[in-house]
This record gives structure tokens, sequence and C-alpha cells, in this order.
């Protein structure tokens, strides 16, 4: 059993059954191959900043993909493999004055989970510099796919069961200088707003087409509703905080009670961003 909280961004969740660190792609489809013949459930985790884990752990086998972590360029392009985390992809890209990632600046995801959620900002999304992804489908089978076999989304790379592997970006050439400029600005915005300090899985709901969840949140009066150690941020009404002991239950809990509120002041159901493993 091996304690899922200290790889979660919140830090909620028990233990998994099994845990896997793979070095290399073929361990990867390996360790697919061998959950499917064993008719083991298979999960994978990235940087584990959106997702909570139920406080009875998963009864799984979760795949961490952090070894994966080399970072290859070939003229305005940059291979990333799934454990890069953007913050070092994105200074990389920055030292070697490639442009275009900076939109992603405060996110903290690993490549493969950026992809997976096709997380973005107001700026842009990962999606918008991608050209291929290595996949493993979940036959184990090791695929090279471009941007258009995946039909992304907002907050959704359109990935289904595949398991992203490497991911390359196509860059443009600018002055580090510049590059630098405008990841600080989107940072300093970021910070201004956010509660980047605290225990969070940033936005827990989608935004509807046309509004602002943390609006219509804040709208229904629930800032800084709470339950047990989880609350809903004085700072950002659509990021939910664990200030202590703060359980999978809460959250789901004071999920719930957001959303009815929401409900009833809009007519409309917000959608969860973050992913409930259950
Ligand atoms: C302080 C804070 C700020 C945030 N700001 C933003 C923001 O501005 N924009 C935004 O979009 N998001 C934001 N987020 C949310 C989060 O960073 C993104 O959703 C991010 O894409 C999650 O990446 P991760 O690597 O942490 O993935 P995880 O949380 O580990 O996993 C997320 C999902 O991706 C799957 N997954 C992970 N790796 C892979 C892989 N290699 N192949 C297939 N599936 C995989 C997991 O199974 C899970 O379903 C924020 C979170 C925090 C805590």
């Amino acid at each position: 059993m091996v304690p899922l909280a200290p790889h979660t961004h919140i830090r909620i969740g028990g233990p998994a059954t099994f845990f896997v660190e793979p070095y290399s792609e073929r361990d990867v489809a390996t360790v697919v191959r061998a959950c499917r013949d064993l008719d083991l459930e298979l999960r994978i985790l990235g940087g584990g900043s959106n997702i909570i884990v139920p406080d009875k752990g998963v009864d799984a086998v979760v795949m961490h993909l952090n070894s994966l972590n080399r970072v290859v360029r070939d003229g305005d392009r940059l291979s990333a493999g799934a454990g890069v985390t953007l913050p070092s992809l994105l200074s990389g890209a920055r030292s070697l004055g490639l442009a275009g990632l900076e939109s992603l600046s405060g996110v903290p995801a690993v490549v493969g989970g950026a992809v997976k959620m096709n997380a973005g900002t107001r700026e842009g999304e990962t999606f918008d510099h991608l050209v291929s992804l290595t996949v493993v489908d979940r036959e184990g089978e090791i695929r090279v796919l471009g941007r258009e076999s995946f039909a992304a989304r907002y907050r959704d790379g359109g990935l289904g069961d595949m398991i992203v592997v490497h991911a390359t970006f196509e860059l443009r050439e600018d002055t580090p200088e510049a590059i630098f400029e405008r990841f600080e600005s989107y940072l300093r915005r970021r910070n201004a707003t956010q509660p980047v300090t605290q225990r969070s899985v940033g936005c827990v709901f989608k935004n509807p087409t046309g509004d602002s969840a943390g609006r219509m949140i804040e709208a229904s009066g629930c800032k800084l509703m709470r339950r047990g150690d989880i609350r809903v941020s004085a700072r950002h009404a659509n990021y939910f905080v664990n200030e202590g002991k703060g359980t999978y239950a809460d959250f789901l809990a004071l999920a719930d009670e957001v959303r009815s509120r929401v409900a009833d002041r809009f007519e409309a159901q917000l959608e969860m961003e973050v992913q409930a493993w259950d």
C-alpha cells in the first residue's frame, strides 16, 4: 500500500494497493498489458494537481510517470516526456528562446496531465502548440498520433483512455527577455487573484460558456462556506482549499452544496473540472 495524499496538491486521500513508476514507454506498455492480463484496474497519476482521492484509497494499480522526464529539442520543436513538470518545461523553453507556452505559467501540472486535461488559461491552452503525442493505448500498443487525431476541447484533451508518454510542441523563436516578461505578467495576475500558496485542485468547476463559475459561486453566497477543513477560498470562489485535515467526503459534500446553491440562483448545473477518483 502506498499513500497517495502526498502525491496530490490538495493532500487528500488514502493509499493505492499498487504503485508503479515506469522508466520508459516500453515499461508503460508492459504495465498496461500486465494489468489487462491480471484484470487489475489501472489509473494514471500526473502531478496530482487536479485529482482528489477517496479517503479509503483505491484498490488499483496507480502508475506515476514522473520518471519520463526528458526534453529534446529539434529546431523549433520541443518533445517532452509525460512526467516533465510545466514549470521546468516553460523555463527550459524560455532559456532556449522558444515561445508559446507562457500562457501555462503557474499551472502546477506535468506534461501528461496538462495534455489529458487540455490545461489552459484565458491566454491559451495546451493543445494550441501541440503537434503530436506518443501514447500507449489500453491494449499496450505504443502509437504516435498527430494533433488532428484528438478532438480537444475546453479542459479535455479528448484522449479517452490513452496514456500520454511524450508530447511534441511546435514553438516560435523569441528573445528570452520577451518570453520572461509575458511569463511574469501572467504569473503576477494569477498570484493576485488565486490562492496559489494554499492546498487546492485549482478550479473545482468548469466555467459555463460565457460565464465564470467563480462569479456564479460568489453571487450564490458560497464564498467562505466550509465542510470540515475544506473551505471555499476567500480569494477565488471556484477554488476549495484544504486548511488542515480536509477529506474527500468533505470536499464532495461542499461541492454538492455549492452546485445546488448555484442551481437555485442561476438555474445552471456546474460541471466538475476536478477528477474525483472513486
Ligand atoms: C494552484 C493550481 C492552479 C491551477 N491552475 C490551472 C489553470 O490555470 N488552468 C488549468 O487548466 N488547470 C489548472 N489547475 C488544474 C491542474 O493543474 C490541471 O488540470 C492539470 O492539467 C492537471 O495536471 P496533473 O499533471 O497535475 O494531472 P493529475 O491531477 O495527476 O491528473 C489529472 C487527470 O489526468 C490524467 N493523467 C495524468 N497524467 C496522464 C497521462 N500521462 N496520460 C493520460 N492521462 C493522464 C489523470 O488520470 C487524471 O484523470 C490548477 C491546479 C492548481 C492546484
